[in-house]
């Protein structure tokens, strides 16, 4: 047996209010989540962007250093290496264009998923997108050496 909190009276334990007062014993209900702010979509927008721009810098690149590579080996088998140099240059020039832009999107992506900005969806891409941009890169700073 409990008694109320407010007016005395005997309860039932599990009565979620007074009948005698109208005293509420219920967990005050936590506030829902507010919706984030439509102003910080631009975090999770601006890390997509970032990094499909950086996937696609890479992947166009990538086409060509296959290209390339296969040339310089060609070449290197009759002597030659002037197309080793160019491949490994043009390697490291993608490589670091890709990294301005696959590392800021990256960033972002995580930023705004700590802080349940909006655009979960979008950060969680950008995200995955940055990853795979990342893998890239290295192998074109591989490719670099
Ligand atoms: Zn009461």
């Amino acid at each position: 047996m409990m008694y109320c909190r407010s007016c005395g009276k005997p309860l039932h334990e599990s009565a979620p209010f007074c009948p005698q007062c109208g005293y509420s014993f219920a967990a005050p209900t936590l506030p829902a989540t507010p919706a984030a702010p439509s102003g910080s979509l631009w975090m999770a927008i601006t890390a997509l962007t970032l990094s499909i721009l950086a996937l696609l810098i890479l992947l166009s690149t990538a086409g060509d250093m296959d290209t390339l590579s296969k040339l310089s080996e060609l070449e290197s088998a009759f002597g030659g290496h002037s197309l080793k140099r160019k491949l490994a240059e043009s390697a490291a020039d993608s490589a670091v264009g890709g990294l301005v832009l696959a590392l800021p999107g990256g960033i972002f992506g995580v930023i705004s998923l700590a802080q349940k900005r909006g655009g979960r969806g979008m950060a969680i891409a950008a995200v995955v997108i940055s990853a795979i941009n990342l893998l890239l890169i290295l192998g074109l700073f591989g490719l670099a050496q």
